[in-house]
């Protein structure tokens, strides 16, 4: 049984309170690991370890920032194995995903800001003959991440390089139900030479460790992502405290396929945004509007495809779907299904839990699940799941599609699938969404801004927006009579 540590002011440390949590892998339903169930004590002494941190990594000159953090991203892809191993036990996902890109963009994100650092310039504003402004932009100092189990280290990593890179110095949380492969970074973080204090990782659970660090006085800044509910809570303590917040929330995505859509692509591409890692990537697109001239045809390609998915043991090469991430999990998933049949829907492929063999039999499956028949306002259309369950709704018009759509409380992503160039404008303006993908999804430019409106968040993560966030802009204005 591995027991995980803490990481505080460069040391591996049990908690305070020598009182540990149990780390189930999900592919099994059996606890692998022990992780710390920490407190406000330990948050307490990251952040003075932050604290005693910055003012030499806030000065050091940002060649050298760079330097370390491009040797921690060489550092990961040098394990990339052993850390998608671990990724693929801790969460449930497939190996494959985990090798190809939940590793891969970890060592992106840290790449990325490696060298954004070095081309992040700030703004002047000269005032004719008068005055000449220039905006000064310095780290805010201690600030707090935390982050979600869905892509563990890639949203870890996501949150931690533009704050270090920036030069602030960080505690953060990785989720509790997905700890290893934060476990696992802070012992690259000491290799690659990061100075102790820089990163501090505390393990344990949000209403402990994660509200410790949301009511610290002395972090003041917040990048959370996870639950609408978290963020509203993470909001409500924050703003009295007049701390920066970026928030990432949750999602009930549209994808809308019209008539002259390449309908191969959009079905395949369909099947993947519908139950990629299981359907949990608050990117995935849970609600499928198709043009009713197309529905039937679209219903039966899509829905023979997702018969052919393969949901097996994460580590076997076949396996298009691992487990999800835990029984909690599961349950909440497979009630949403009663849901959806109480409201009137139909279970047009899966709907049902999955009972593997032998060492699996107590791991969290779930069938890849369609539904058709819902109305567009019912529950199981608005609330967010988050696991392998889409629905299909056929619509008439551009008009009633933006309606359906837009009818959420969320806004995160949309997909849109067209060979009308004008259409495509005309929609993806419309639609109430941070991010619009036309004939694709998931592609990813990490110089984009990334997030959501209404209750899917506040605040842009991704290029220079999220070194904007760590640091504050001051003006200096100089007279020039
Ligand atoms: P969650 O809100 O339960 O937990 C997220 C993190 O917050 C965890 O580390 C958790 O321990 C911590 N936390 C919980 N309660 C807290 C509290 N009171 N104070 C401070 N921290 C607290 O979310 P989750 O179940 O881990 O993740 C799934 C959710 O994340 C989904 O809603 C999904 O849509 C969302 N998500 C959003 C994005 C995005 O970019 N918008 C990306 C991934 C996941």
């Amino acid at each position: 049984m591995t027991f995980l540590e803490n990481y505080i002011a460069g040391e591996l440390l049990p908690p305070v309170s020598k009182a540990y949590l149990g780390n189930v892998n999900p592919s099994t339903g059996i606890e692998y690991s022990k992780i710390p169930d920490s407190d406000k004590e330990d948050v307490e002494k990251a952040v003075q370890s932050a604290k005693a941190a910055f003012p030499s990594w806030s000065k050091m000159p940002k060649e050298k920032r760079s330097r370390v953090l491009i040797k921690l991203a060489d550092l990961i892809e040098e394990n990339l194995e052993e850390l998608a191993a671990a990724e693929a036990k801790d969460n449930g996902k497939p190996l494959k995903l985990a090798t190809r890109v939940d590793i891969p963009r970890a060592s992106a994100n840290i790449r990325f800001y490696a060298t954004a650092i070095m081309h992040y310039a700030s703004e002047s504003h000269a005032m004719e003959d008068a005055a000449i402004n220039y905006t000064l932009r310095k780290p805010i100092g201690v600030v707090g991440c935390i982050s979600p189990w869905n892509l563990p280290l890639y949203l870890f990593t996501w949150k931690i390089a533009p704050a270090i890179a920036a030069g602030n110095c960080v505690v953060a949380k990785p989720s509790e139900v997905t700890p290893m492969t934060a476990y696992l970074f802070t012992k690259l973080c000491k290799q690659a030479g990061l100075p102790d204090g820089v990163l501090n990782v505390v393990h344990g659970l949000g209403p402990k460790v994660g509200a410790a660090i949301t009511e610290h006085p002395e972090i003041k800044a917040i990048s959370f992502t996870g639950g609408t509910i978290t963020g509203e809570t993470i909001a409500r303590i924050s703003a009295p405290m007049f701390k920066k917040i970026s928030l990432e929330l949750g999602g009930k995505n549209p994808n809308i396929i019209f008539a002259d859509c390449d309908f191969e692509k959009a079905v395949s591409t369909s099947i993947h945004s519908s139950f990629a890692n299981q359907g949990q990537i608050c990117l995935c697109g849970s609600r499928i509007f198709i043009e009713r001239s197309i529905y039937e045809k679209f219903k039966a390609a899509f829905v023979s495809k997702v018969k052919e998915l393969k949901v097996g043991d994460p580590f076997d090469d076949n396996s298009d779907q691992g487990a999800v991430v835990s029984e909690t999990h599961m349950n909440k998933v497979l009630a949403c299904i009663e849901t959806a049949k109480k409201e009137g829907g139909e279970i047009l492929c899966g709907g049902e839990r999955i009972v593997m063999q032998g060492n699996l039999a107590n791991g969290y499956y779930i069938q890849p699940t369609v539904i058709d028949g819902l109305a567009f306002n019912c529950q199981t259309n608005q609330e967010e799941i988050f696991g392998p369950v889409v629905t299909l709704t056929p619509f008439d018009s551009e008009e009633e599609v933006l309606k359906y759509a837009n009818s959420t409380k969320y806004g995160l992503a949309s997909t849109v699938w067209t060979s009308d160039v004008t259409r495509a404008h005309r929609i993806a303006s419309e639609l109430e969404a941070g991010i619009v993908w036309v004939n694709c999804w998931l592609v990813r430019d990490l110089r984009t801004p990334f997030g959501g409106v209404k209750n899917s968040g506040v605040g842009r993560e991704g290029g220079f927006e999220a070194l904007h966030f760590f640091t504050e802009p001051k003006n200096v204005c100089i007279n020039l009579k």
